[in-house]
C-alpha cells in the first residue's frame, strides 16, 4: 500500500507527520552548533493569530478614528491577507509573486484584478524586494497591516478624504505608522499580559525541547525585539509551568537580550544596557557576560562573549528578513525559520493527494496531446510548402487528425479546470498556498530557500530531530533532476 505523506519518516527514520518535520535547504550538523539563539514572538511564543491580529486591527482603527479618518466600517478578515504577499505601494495593490518575482495574482485594494488588467499592469515588472516600492509581509504580524491598507485603498479610490494622503504610498506610511505605535505603546501588550489564555497558543513540548538542547551542551540565547516586561510575562506563562522543579525560563538561557532592534542587531552597533531588578536599565562597561539579561546591543557582542564565530551559532526566528536574512548574510550565522502555516499547508496538500494524482495524470495526458498536435501541424506545414518527407499523409487526413486531437484537448481541459481551481484555492481561497504560486515556488518559498538553512513549523519539532541531528540537504531540484539516473 502506498504511504501517505503523513507517515513519512523524518531524518532519523522516526515516523513524524510531515508537517512536524524539520526541512533542510543547506546541510547543517547540529553537533557543530555550539549556541542556539531564539527569537520570541511567533518563534518561542506562538499566538492565536486571528485573536491577536483582530486586537491590533481594532487598536489601529481607534488610532485612525482619533485622527479624524472615517474608518468605522473597516473590519478584520483573517483570510484576506497572508504572510509572503507583497504590498505594491505605488499602485495600492497586494500581489503574490513567484520565485522569479513575476506577479501572478493581484488585488487592487480589496478587489481582485482581472487577468488582462493584471497582465497589462505588470507585464514589464519584476518584484525586487530591495526597492522601496515593495513591502514584503515577513511575519504573521503583517496580516492586520495588510488588510487595513487594502480597505483604505478602496476608500481613497472612492474619493474619501484621508487627511495628509495624496497617494497610495502616503497611505501606506500612515497605516504603518499607526501599526508601529500600536505595537510600541503599552496598551496592546497590557491586554495580552492580562489575558494570555486568549492570545497565546501554548506548546507544552517546547520547554523539553530547549532542556534537551541545554543539557546537550548548547548555549541558549533569547534575542527578541520585545521589551523586558512583556518578554518576562510571556516567557513565564509559556515555560515555567512545564519546567522541572523550581526551574524558571530564565535558567534555560545563557544570555537574554530584549529590545534587540533586529535587523539592526545583526547589521550595526547599538548601545547595550544590563536589565537589573524590576526591569531597570544600567549602562555596562566592557562586553556582555553569560547569566545576565540585556537590552539592545548587537550580534558581535554575543560572538565575543561566547568566543564563537557565526558558523557555530544557529539563530531561530520567524521574521524572513529581520531574523534569518540579515543574520545569515551579514553575520554568517546559521539560520532556522519557523513557519507555523506549514502545518495547515501540508495537511491541505495531504488531503488533496488523490485529486492531485488525477490532476497530474490529466496534465501528462494534455502534454502528450499538445505534442501530438504540434507534430501534425508541422506535417501540414511541410505538405503545404512542399518539403520534407514524401510519405506525409494527405491534407484531408491531417485535418481530420487535427480536429480529433483538438476535441480531445477541449474534453481534457474540462476535466482539468475544476481540479486546477481547487488546487489553487488550497488553504486560502483567494491566495492559495504560502509556498506555491501556481505550479511554481512562491516568492516566499524563494526567500525561505535563500536565507533559511533549515525550516520547520514550530520549535518543538526539534524534540524529534534531537540536538545531535545531521540535517542533509536533498540532492538538486532542477527540472532535469526529475530524470534521476541513480534510480
Ligand atoms: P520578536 O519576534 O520576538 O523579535 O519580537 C517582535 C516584536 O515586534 C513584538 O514585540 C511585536 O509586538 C513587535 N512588532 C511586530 N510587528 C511590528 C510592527 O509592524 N511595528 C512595530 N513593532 C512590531
Ligand atoms: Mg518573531
Amino acid at each position: 500500500m502506498e504511504k501517505t505523506s503523513s507517515q513519512q519518516p523524518n531524518h532519523s527514520g522516526e515516523n513524524v507527520p510531515v508537517w512536524r518535520q524539520v526541512f533542510c535547504n543547506r546541510t547543517l550538523n547540529l553537533r557543530s552548533v555550539k549556541a542556539i539563539g531564539y527569537d520570541m514572538d511567533y518563534t518561542l511564543i506562538h499566538y492565536h493569530v486571528e485573536q491577536w491580529e483582530r486586537r491590533v486591527f481594532a487598536h489601529v482603527r481607534e488610532r485612525l478614528l482619533s485622527m479624524g479618518w472615517p474608518v468605522e466600517d473597516t473590519a478584520f478578515d483573517p483570510a484576506a491577507v497572508m504572510r509572503g504577499l507583497i504590498i505594491d505601494k505605488t499602485l495600492g495593490n497586494l500581489v503574490k509573486a513567484n520565485r522569479f518575482g513575476y506577479i501572478k495574482s493581484v488585488n487592487h485594494g480589496t478587489k481582485p484584478l482581472d487577468f488582462d488588467t493584471q497582465r497589462k499592469t505588470y507585464a514589464r515588472t519584476v518584484v525586487s524586494l530591495d526597492e522601496s516600492r515593495w513591502i514584503f509581509l515577513n511575519t504573521l504580524f503583517g496580516l492586520s497591516e495588510g488588510h487595513m491598507y487594502c480597505q483604505l485603498v478602496d476608500k481613497l479610490d472612492a474619493g474619501v478624504e484621508l487627511p495628509g494622503v495624496q497617494s497610495y504610498s502616503d497611505l501606506y506610511k500612515k497605516v504603518k505608522g499607526a501599526v508601529d505605535l500600536t505595537h510600541m505603546e503599552g496598551q496592546l501588550k497590557a491586554e495580552i499580559i492580562a489575558n494570555p489564555d486568549m492570545y497565546v497558543d501554548l506548546d507544552p513540548e517546547l520547554p523539553m525541547t530547549l532542556l534537551d538542547q541545554k543539557y546537550a551542551g548548547k548555549k541558549l540565547l533569547l534575542i527578541t525585539n520585545s521589551g523586558w516586561k512583556y518578554s518576562k510575562e510571556m516567557m513565564e506563562y509559556a515555560f515555567d509551568a512545564f519546567l522541572p522543579g523550581d526551574m524558571t525560563w530564565q535558567d534555560l538561557f545563557d544570555i537574554i537580550i530584549v529590545s534587540a532592534r533586529k535587523p539592526a542587531f545583526f547589521s550595526g552597533i547599538q548601545p547595550v544596557y544590563e536589565v537589573v531588578d524590576n526591569g531597570l536599565l544600567q549602562p555596562i562597561v566592557g562586553g556582555i557576560e553569560t547569566g545576565k539579561r540585556y537590552s539592545g546591543g548587537h550580534s558581535s557582542l554575543v560572538e565575543q562573549c561566547l568566543k564563537l564565530n557565526g558558523e557555530q551559532i544557529l539563530y531561530v526566528g520567524d521574521h524572513v528578513y529581520g531574523d534569518v536574512n540579515v543574520s545569515k548574510n551579514i553575520r554568517r550565522w546559521r539560520t532556522a525559520l519557523v513557519l507555523r502555516e506549514l502545518e495547515g499547508e501540508l495537511q491541505s496538500i495531504d488531503s488533496f493527494r488523490a485529486r492531485q494524482k488525477e490532476l497530474t495524470r490529466l496534465m501528462q495526458e494534455k502534454t502528450r496531446l499538445e505534442s501530438a498536435l504540434s507534430r501534425v501541424r508541422l506535417q501540414v506545414q511541410r505538405r503545404s510548402k512542399g518539403y520534407g518527407n514524401s510519405d506525409t499523409p494527405s491534407r484531408s487526413k491531417l485535418d481530420k487528425t487535427l480536429q480529433h486531437i483538438r476535441s480531445e484537448l477541449i474534453a481534457i481541459d474540462e476535466l482539468i479546470s475544476p481540479l486546477a481551481k481547487a488546487a489553487s484555492e488550497l488553504d486560502n481561497r483567494r491566495w492559495g498556498l504560502l509556498m506555491r504560486t501556481g505550479n511554481d515556488k512562491s516568492h516566499m518559498a524563494r526567500q525561505v530557500e535563500r536565507h533559511a538553512d533549515i525550516y520547520t513549523s514550530r520549535v518543538s519539532n526539534f524534540l524529534h530531530a534531537t540536538p545531535f541531528e545531521y540535517f542533509r540537504s536533498p540532492r538538486g531540484s532542477m527540472p532535469h533532476d526529475a530524470g534521476d539516473f541513480t534510480k
